[in-house]
Protein backbone atom coordinates (compact mmCIF):
# COMPACT_ATOMS: atom_id res chain seq x y z
CA UNK A 1 0.00 0.00 0.00
CA UNK A 2 1.23 3.52 -0.64
CA UNK A 3 0.99 5.52 2.10
CA UNK A 4 1.74 9.34 2.17
CA UNK A 5 5.37 8.07 4.25
CA UNK A 6 6.71 6.32 0.84
CA UNK A 7 6.22 9.05 -1.55
CA UNK A 8 9.64 10.66 -2.28
CA UNK A 9 10.19 13.67 -0.30
CA UNK A 10 9.55 16.57 -2.81
CA UNK A 11 5.96 15.04 -3.58
CA UNK A 12 5.03 15.35 0.46
CA UNK A 13 6.29 18.68 0.97
CA UNK A 14 6.52 20.37 -2.62
CA UNK A 15 6.00 24.14 -1.32
CA UNK A 16 9.18 23.48 1.57
CA UNK A 17 11.35 22.35 -1.14
CA UNK A 18 10.27 24.67 -4.21
CA UNK A 19 9.04 21.58 -6.23
CA UNK A 20 5.46 22.80 -7.19
CA UNK A 21 4.22 21.55 -10.54
CA UNK A 22 4.30 24.19 -12.61
CA UNK A 23 4.51 23.98 -16.22
CA UNK A 24 5.43 28.12 -16.65
CA UNK A 25 8.40 27.42 -14.71
CA UNK A 26 9.77 24.64 -16.87
CA UNK A 27 9.13 26.51 -20.31
CA UNK A 28 11.35 28.86 -22.30
CA UNK A 29 10.76 31.12 -25.08
CA UNK A 30 12.80 30.34 -28.00
CA UNK A 31 13.92 32.17 -30.93
CA UNK A 32 13.08 30.30 -33.80
CA UNK A 33 15.09 32.07 -37.09
CA UNK A 34 13.40 30.06 -40.22
CA UNK A 35 15.63 30.26 -42.75
CA UNK A 36 15.26 29.89 -46.77
CA UNK A 37 15.76 30.21 -50.42
CA UNK A 38 14.49 32.91 -52.10
CA UNK A 39 13.51 32.74 -55.80
CA UNK A 40 16.63 35.15 -57.46
CA UNK A 41 18.18 33.97 -59.95
CA UNK A 42 21.31 32.81 -60.93
CA UNK A 43 22.07 33.24 -57.35
CA UNK A 44 19.59 32.43 -54.87
CA UNK A 45 19.97 34.56 -50.94
CA UNK A 46 19.04 32.99 -47.72
CA UNK A 47 16.17 34.97 -46.05
CA UNK A 48 15.22 34.50 -42.29
CA UNK A 49 12.64 35.94 -40.16
CA UNK A 50 12.46 35.22 -36.19
CA UNK A 51 9.23 33.81 -34.57
CA UNK A 52 8.88 33.38 -30.55
CA UNK A 53 7.61 30.26 -29.11
CA UNK A 54 7.31 28.49 -26.22
CA UNK A 55 9.06 25.01 -25.63
CA UNK A 56 9.82 22.83 -22.61
CA UNK A 57 12.87 21.96 -23.86
CA UNK A 58 14.70 22.35 -27.21
CA UNK A 59 12.39 22.06 -30.23
CA UNK A 60 12.38 18.72 -32.33
CA UNK A 61 12.02 19.12 -35.94
CA UNK A 62 8.25 17.36 -35.51
CA UNK A 63 7.40 20.51 -32.90
CA UNK A 64 8.08 23.09 -35.52
CA UNK A 65 4.98 24.44 -36.89
CA UNK A 66 5.08 25.30 -40.87
CA UNK A 67 5.36 29.23 -41.16
CA UNK A 68 4.49 31.38 -44.27
CA UNK A 69 6.17 34.77 -45.46
CA UNK A 70 5.43 37.22 -48.43
CA UNK A 71 6.71 35.69 -52.00
CA UNK A 72 6.14 38.91 -53.50
CA UNK A 73 9.27 40.67 -52.19
CA UNK A 74 11.36 37.64 -52.59
CA UNK A 75 10.34 36.58 -56.46
CA UNK A 76 8.60 33.93 -55.11
CA UNK A 77 4.87 34.90 -55.97
CA UNK A 78 2.64 37.76 -57.75
CA UNK A 79 1.53 40.39 -55.67
CA UNK A 80 -1.54 39.44 -55.81
CA UNK A 81 -1.48 35.99 -53.96
CA UNK A 82 1.94 36.11 -52.12
CA UNK A 83 1.36 34.04 -49.60
CA UNK A 84 4.37 31.20 -49.67
CA UNK A 85 4.52 28.30 -46.67
CA UNK A 86 8.06 27.56 -45.10
CA UNK A 87 8.00 23.66 -44.09
CA UNK A 88 10.61 22.90 -41.29
CA UNK A 89 13.64 20.47 -42.91
CA UNK A 90 16.21 20.69 -40.61
CA UNK A 91 16.64 22.41 -36.42
CA UNK A 92 20.09 23.60 -35.21
CA UNK A 93 21.10 25.67 -31.80
CA UNK A 94 22.15 28.69 -32.13
CA UNK A 95 24.40 29.69 -29.81
CA UNK A 96 25.05 32.98 -30.57
CA UNK A 97 21.53 33.59 -29.25
CA UNK A 98 19.71 33.48 -26.14
CA UNK A 99 17.79 30.19 -26.95
CA UNK A 100 18.40 30.58 -30.27
CA UNK A 101 17.30 27.91 -33.10
CA UNK A 102 17.83 27.71 -36.66
CA UNK A 103 15.00 26.32 -38.63
CA UNK A 104 16.06 25.10 -42.09
CA UNK A 105 12.63 25.51 -44.38
CA UNK A 106 11.60 24.38 -47.95
CA UNK A 107 9.18 26.57 -49.50
CA UNK A 108 6.07 25.73 -50.76
CA UNK A 109 3.24 26.96 -52.47
CA UNK A 110 -0.48 27.43 -51.07
CA UNK A 111 -1.67 24.45 -52.72
CA UNK A 112 0.58 22.45 -51.01
CA UNK A 113 2.87 21.57 -54.36
CA UNK A 114 7.40 22.73 -53.94
CA UNK A 115 7.97 25.71 -54.82
CA UNK A 116 9.76 26.12 -58.21
CA UNK A 117 12.61 27.37 -56.55
CA UNK A 118 12.80 24.89 -53.92
CA UNK A 119 15.87 22.75 -55.52
CA UNK A 120 15.46 20.40 -51.92
CA UNK A 121 12.53 18.87 -53.13
CA UNK A 122 14.38 17.61 -56.31
CA UNK A 123 17.07 15.64 -54.21
CA UNK A 124 16.95 12.03 -54.33
CA UNK A 125 16.19 10.55 -50.82
CA UNK A 126 19.25 8.28 -50.16
CA UNK A 127 20.33 7.86 -46.85
CA UNK A 128 23.75 5.85 -47.76
CA UNK A 129 24.69 8.65 -50.27
CA UNK A 130 27.37 11.13 -48.68
CA UNK A 131 28.47 14.44 -50.16
CA UNK A 132 31.59 16.41 -48.84
CA UNK A 133 31.60 19.97 -49.63
CA UNK A 134 34.48 22.23 -49.63
CA UNK A 135 33.26 26.09 -49.80
CA UNK A 136 35.93 28.19 -50.72
CA UNK A 137 35.12 32.52 -50.59
CA UNK A 138 36.48 35.84 -49.81
CA UNK A 139 35.99 38.19 -46.74
CA UNK A 140 35.30 41.36 -48.90
CA UNK A 141 35.27 45.01 -47.33
CA UNK A 142 35.42 48.31 -48.89
CA UNK A 143 35.37 46.78 -52.49
CA UNK A 144 38.47 44.68 -52.23
CA UNK A 145 39.50 41.59 -50.49
CA UNK A 146 40.30 41.72 -47.00
CA UNK A 147 44.04 42.73 -47.01
CA UNK A 148 44.57 44.09 -50.13
CA UNK A 149 45.74 47.39 -50.30
CA UNK A 150 43.63 50.54 -51.26
CA UNK A 151 45.31 50.33 -54.82
CA UNK A 152 47.28 48.24 -56.54
CA UNK A 153 47.71 44.17 -55.01
CA UNK A 154 49.56 42.76 -52.07
CA UNK A 155 52.68 40.52 -52.74
CA UNK A 156 51.87 38.09 -55.34
CA UNK A 157 50.30 34.51 -54.17
CA UNK A 158 52.94 31.92 -52.94
CA UNK A 159 52.24 32.46 -49.38
CA UNK A 160 48.73 32.52 -48.49
CA UNK A 161 47.77 29.24 -48.77
CA UNK A 162 47.43 27.60 -45.34
CA UNK A 163 49.81 30.59 -44.29
CA UNK A 164 50.42 32.12 -40.63
CA UNK A 165 51.46 35.51 -39.82
CA UNK A 166 50.34 39.06 -39.60
CA UNK A 167 51.83 39.49 -43.46
CA UNK A 168 49.76 36.27 -44.91
CA UNK A 169 46.55 36.40 -43.01
CA UNK A 170 46.26 40.01 -41.32
CA UNK A 171 44.83 40.47 -37.89
CA UNK A 172 40.92 39.95 -38.21
CA UNK A 173 40.21 37.41 -40.98
CA UNK A 174 41.52 34.24 -38.02
CA UNK A 175 39.46 35.60 -35.79
CA UNK A 176 36.11 35.53 -38.11
CA UNK A 177 37.21 32.15 -39.10
CA UNK A 178 37.30 30.59 -35.88
CA UNK A 179 34.50 32.15 -34.45
CA UNK A 180 32.30 30.82 -37.31
CA UNK A 181 33.71 27.14 -37.18
CA UNK A 182 32.80 27.24 -33.35
CA UNK A 183 29.10 28.47 -34.14
CA UNK A 184 29.09 25.90 -36.47
CA UNK A 185 30.33 23.34 -34.52
CA UNK A 186 28.07 24.37 -31.53
CA UNK A 187 25.40 24.04 -34.05
CA UNK A 188 25.94 20.61 -35.07
CA UNK A 189 27.31 21.24 -37.98
CA UNK A 190 29.74 18.22 -39.44
CA UNK A 191 32.43 20.47 -40.42
CA UNK A 192 35.92 18.58 -40.80
CA UNK A 193 38.38 21.57 -41.50
CA UNK A 194 39.37 24.88 -42.22
CA UNK A 195 42.31 26.60 -44.08
CA UNK A 196 43.63 29.64 -45.57
CA UNK A 197 43.43 29.75 -48.93
CA UNK A 198 45.60 30.96 -52.36
CA UNK A 199 44.60 34.09 -52.19
CA UNK A 200 45.28 36.85 -49.98
CA UNK A 201 42.01 37.50 -48.41
CA UNK A 202 40.42 34.04 -49.35
CA UNK A 203 39.55 30.70 -46.94
CA UNK A 204 38.04 27.62 -47.44
CA UNK A 205 35.87 25.38 -44.99
CA UNK A 206 34.80 22.10 -45.20
CA UNK A 207 31.44 19.92 -44.37
CA UNK A 208 30.89 16.81 -44.94
CA UNK A 209 26.76 14.97 -43.97
CA UNK A 210 26.09 11.01 -44.59
CA UNK A 211 22.19 11.54 -46.53
CA UNK A 212 22.11 12.94 -49.95
CA UNK A 213 20.56 16.41 -47.85
CA UNK A 214 22.52 16.64 -44.84
CA UNK A 215 26.11 18.12 -45.93
CA UNK A 216 23.32 20.67 -48.49
CA UNK A 217 21.19 21.69 -45.26
CA UNK A 218 24.50 22.11 -43.59
CA UNK A 219 26.25 24.21 -45.82
CA UNK A 220 23.80 26.65 -46.30
CA UNK A 221 22.94 27.32 -42.39
CA UNK A 222 27.00 27.45 -41.84
CA UNK A 223 26.85 29.96 -45.06
CA UNK A 224 24.16 32.08 -43.06
CA UNK A 225 25.95 31.83 -39.60
CA UNK A 226 29.12 33.30 -41.32
CA UNK A 227 27.06 36.22 -43.31
CA UNK A 228 25.49 37.38 -40.08
CA UNK A 229 29.08 37.03 -37.91
CA UNK A 230 30.40 39.53 -40.48
CA UNK A 231 27.71 42.05 -40.61
CA UNK A 232 29.42 42.61 -36.92
CA UNK A 233 33.00 43.33 -38.44
CA UNK A 234 31.55 45.38 -40.75
CA UNK A 235 32.43 43.16 -44.04
CA UNK A 236 30.95 41.02 -46.20
CA UNK A 237 31.84 37.55 -47.63
CA UNK A 238 32.01 37.70 -51.25
CA UNK A 239 31.19 34.30 -52.75
CA UNK A 240 31.57 34.91 -56.77
CA UNK A 241 33.83 32.52 -58.49
CA UNK A 242 36.64 34.92 -59.80
CA UNK A 243 35.82 38.51 -58.12
CA UNK A 244 38.88 39.33 -59.18
CA UNK A 245 38.67 38.70 -62.78
CA UNK A 246 40.97 37.78 -65.48
CA UNK A 247 44.46 38.36 -62.97
CA UNK A 248 46.58 35.89 -61.36
CA UNK A 249 44.49 35.60 -58.35
CA UNK A 250 42.51 32.72 -57.57
CA UNK A 251 39.30 32.13 -58.05
CA UNK A 252 36.47 30.25 -56.05
CA UNK A 253 35.22 26.67 -55.94
CA UNK A 254 33.28 24.49 -54.10
CA UNK A 255 34.38 20.59 -54.77
CA UNK A 256 31.47 18.19 -54.53
CA UNK A 257 32.66 14.61 -53.29
CA UNK A 258 30.65 12.08 -53.19
CA UNK A 259 29.93 8.72 -52.93
CA UNK A 260 26.58 6.20 -53.26
CA UNK A 261 26.72 3.08 -51.18
CA UNK A 262 27.36 0.99 -54.08
CA UNK A 263 29.96 3.06 -55.00
CA UNK A 264 31.88 2.59 -51.23
CA UNK A 265 30.93 -0.98 -51.40
CA UNK A 266 30.91 -2.25 -54.88
CA UNK A 267 32.39 -0.29 -57.36
CA UNK A 268 34.80 -1.44 -60.24
CA UNK A 269 36.37 -0.20 -62.66
CA UNK A 270 33.57 -1.23 -65.19
CA UNK A 271 31.11 1.07 -63.37
CA UNK A 272 33.23 3.85 -62.60
CA UNK A 273 33.94 4.29 -66.46
CA UNK A 274 29.84 4.17 -67.36
CA UNK A 275 29.74 6.44 -64.74
CA UNK A 276 32.24 8.83 -66.16
CA UNK A 277 30.78 8.64 -69.60
CA UNK A 278 27.53 9.97 -68.07
CA UNK A 279 29.12 12.71 -66.31
CA UNK A 280 30.45 13.55 -69.52
CA UNK A 281 27.32 13.20 -71.67
CA UNK A 282 25.33 15.57 -69.24
CA UNK A 283 28.43 17.84 -68.90
CA UNK A 284 26.05 20.67 -69.85
CA UNK A 285 23.43 19.88 -67.59
CA UNK A 286 25.56 19.52 -64.88
CA UNK A 287 27.27 23.01 -65.60
CA UNK A 288 24.25 24.81 -65.25
CA UNK A 289 24.06 24.02 -61.80
CA UNK A 290 27.12 24.69 -60.92
CA UNK A 291 27.12 28.41 -59.83
CA UNK A 292 27.13 31.25 -62.44
CA UNK A 293 30.05 32.91 -64.30
CA UNK A 294 32.24 29.87 -64.31
CA UNK A 295 33.44 29.92 -67.60
CA UNK A 296 35.95 32.65 -65.90
CA UNK A 297 37.23 29.97 -63.53
CA UNK A 298 36.69 27.03 -65.44
CA UNK A 299 39.55 28.19 -68.07
CA UNK A 300 42.15 25.25 -67.92
CA UNK A 301 44.37 27.52 -65.95
CA UNK A 302 44.85 27.82 -61.49
CA UNK A 303 44.03 23.84 -61.33
CA UNK A 304 40.83 23.34 -63.30
CA UNK A 305 39.30 21.66 -66.29
CA UNK A 306 37.74 24.28 -69.36
CA UNK A 307 34.14 24.80 -69.06
CA UNK A 308 33.16 23.11 -71.75
CA UNK A 309 35.10 19.88 -71.51
CA UNK A 310 35.51 17.04 -69.49
CA UNK A 311 37.67 15.23 -68.23
CA UNK A 312 39.03 12.62 -65.25
CA UNK A 313 42.38 11.69 -63.45
CA UNK A 314 43.69 10.20 -60.84
CA UNK A 315 44.99 12.75 -58.20
CA UNK A 316 44.51 15.41 -61.55
CA UNK A 317 43.48 18.80 -60.00
CA UNK A 318 43.25 19.53 -63.38
CA UNK A 319 40.68 17.32 -64.30
CA UNK A 320 36.60 18.03 -64.37
CA UNK A 321 36.56 15.25 -61.65
CA UNK A 322 39.50 13.88 -59.63
CA UNK A 323 39.44 10.34 -58.33
CA UNK A 324 41.41 9.97 -55.44
CA UNK A 325 44.82 7.71 -55.42
CA UNK A 326 42.94 5.37 -53.02
CA UNK A 327 39.95 4.82 -55.28
CA UNK A 328 41.69 2.66 -57.49
CA UNK A 329 44.34 1.17 -55.10
CA UNK A 330 40.64 -0.13 -53.57
CA UNK A 331 39.16 -1.49 -56.80
CA UNK A 332 37.72 1.66 -58.29
CA UNK A 333 35.69 1.87 -54.77
CA UNK A 334 35.11 5.06 -52.75
CA UNK A 335 34.41 8.50 -53.51
CA UNK A 336 34.93 10.77 -56.33
CA UNK A 337 35.35 15.22 -56.37
CA UNK A 338 33.89 17.07 -58.84
CA UNK A 339 35.79 20.08 -58.93
CA UNK A 340 33.75 21.83 -61.45
CA UNK A 341 31.33 23.32 -58.50
CA UNK A 342 31.91 27.13 -57.75
CA UNK A 343 31.66 29.04 -54.11
CA UNK A 344 28.43 30.95 -55.56
CA UNK A 345 26.83 27.15 -56.47
CA UNK A 346 23.66 26.14 -54.44
CA UNK A 347 24.09 22.73 -52.94
CA UNK A 348 21.19 21.29 -52.95
CA UNK A 349 20.67 22.01 -56.62
CA UNK A 350 24.38 20.09 -57.11
CA UNK A 351 23.50 17.03 -55.06
CA UNK A 352 20.27 16.78 -57.09
CA UNK A 353 22.30 16.74 -59.98
CA UNK A 354 24.58 14.38 -59.04
CA UNK A 355 22.24 12.07 -58.23
CA UNK A 356 20.24 12.03 -60.93
CA UNK A 357 23.30 11.43 -63.21
CA UNK A 358 24.29 8.88 -61.01
CA UNK A 359 20.70 7.17 -61.59
CA UNK A 360 20.82 7.44 -65.01
CA UNK A 361 23.98 4.85 -64.91
CA UNK A 362 22.76 0.75 -64.70
CA UNK A 363 24.35 -1.50 -62.44
CA UNK A 364 26.23 -4.07 -63.64
P1 LIG B 1 41.18 18.56 -51.06
O1 LIG B 1 41.34 20.01 -50.75
O2 LIG B 1 42.46 17.83 -51.25
O3 LIG B 1 40.25 18.32 -52.20
P2 LIG B 1 39.59 18.31 -48.58
O4 LIG B 1 40.07 17.57 -47.38
O5 LIG B 1 39.48 19.80 -48.50
O6 LIG B 1 40.53 17.82 -49.80
O7 LIG B 1 38.16 17.76 -48.99
C1 LIG B 1 37.88 16.41 -49.14
C2 LIG B 1 36.40 16.18 -48.90
O8 LIG B 1 36.02 14.85 -49.26
C3 LIG B 1 35.97 16.39 -47.47
O9 LIG B 1 34.90 17.32 -47.43
C4 LIG B 1 35.49 14.99 -47.06
O10 LIG B 1 34.45 15.03 -46.15
C5 LIG B 1 35.02 14.41 -48.37
N1 LIG B 1 34.91 12.96 -48.35
C6 LIG B 1 35.79 12.08 -47.82
N2 LIG B 1 35.34 10.81 -47.95
C7 LIG B 1 34.14 10.89 -48.61
C8 LIG B 1 33.17 9.91 -49.04
N3 LIG B 1 33.34 8.60 -48.87
N4 LIG B 1 32.05 10.36 -49.67
C9 LIG B 1 31.88 11.68 -49.88
N5 LIG B 1 32.75 12.63 -49.50
C10 LIG B 1 33.87 12.25 -48.86
MN1 LIG C 1 39.98 21.38 -49.83
MN1 LIG D 1 40.58 24.63 -51.68
MN1 LIG E 1 39.01 19.63 -53.23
Amino acid sequence: MLTSSSLPLEERFPKALGKTQSTHSTMAKYKLEYLWLDGYQPVRNLRGKTQIKEFASFPKLEELPDWGFDGSSTRQAPGGSSDCVLKPVAVYPDSTRKNGVVVMCEVYKADGTAHESNDRATILDDPDTWFGYEQEYFLYQDGRPLGFPENGFPAPQGPYYTGVGYKNVGDIARQIVEEHLDICLDAGINHEGINAEVAKGQWEFQIFGKGSKKAADEMWVARYFLNRLCEKYCLDVEYHCKPLGDTDWNGSGMHCNFSTKYMRETGGEAYFLALMAQFEKNCAEHIAVYGPDNHLRLTGLHETQSIDQFSWGIADRGASIRVPHSFKKNGWKGYLEDRRPNSQGDPYAISSRVLKTIGEVPKP
